[in-house]
């Protein structure tokens, strides 16, 4: 193979082979096309979500097809479903278990904002807990909306400065009204 020396002194080789990057974008690359899903199913909003791990949405393409039900092992917790009180804590319990950095999508009008349940019983979003990254409309969103989810998640992470340390403050749980 013919290689040839450049001013700078390397070879054609050596160019071709070779990415010139910053090292707080490689990282934000490499996050973002392996997040790990923590599922947080709690409602009817789960079954979505289930179905967006199906063959027919093909959630590998984002390379976030690793669901793991294990915090230690996750880092994009997705809330889905009607958040009580009686859950809450559990829910807040599994993101604190979650290293850093982690993020959070709020999937559906329920984790979002509480939804249809103007309720004593029920959380008014999981944003007063927890620092929720992206939000997903709907009642239920369809998979594809998650997956569009996703896509506005690794753009956020692909702006993050890869080396800041991105723990954030806990929130304490809002009483019932
Ligand atoms: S947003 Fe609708 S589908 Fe999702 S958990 Fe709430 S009631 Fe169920």
């Amino acid at each position: 193979m013919t290689q040839t020396t450049t001013t700078a002194g390397s070879t054609g080789q050596l160019e071709s082979d070779a990415i010139i990057t910053r090292l707080d974008a490689a990282i934000d690359w490499i996050r973002k096309n392996s997040l790990w899903p923590m599922p947080m199913g709690l409602a009817c909003c789960a079954i979505e979500l289930m179905a967006t791990g199906a063959s027919r949405f093909d959630i590998a393409r984002f390379g976030a097809e690793v669901m793991r039900f294990s915090p230690r092992q996750s880092d994009v917790m997705i809330v889905s479903g009607t958040v009580t009180y009686k859950m809450a804590l559990a829910v807040k319990r599994i993101w604190d278990q979650m290293p850093d950095p982690k993020w959070c999508i709020a999937m559906g009008a329920c984790a979002s904002t509480g939804g249809m349940y103007r309720s004593y019983a029920v959380l008014q979003g999981i944003d007063r807990l927890l620092p929720v990254d992206v939000y997903v409309g709907g009642c239920p969103p369809r998979p594809e909306a998650l997956l569009d989810a996703l896509i506005k998640l690794q753009a956020k992470i692909q702006r993050e400065p890869g080396l800041k340390n991105l723990k954030r403050a806990p929130a304490e749980l809002p009483k019932a009204s």
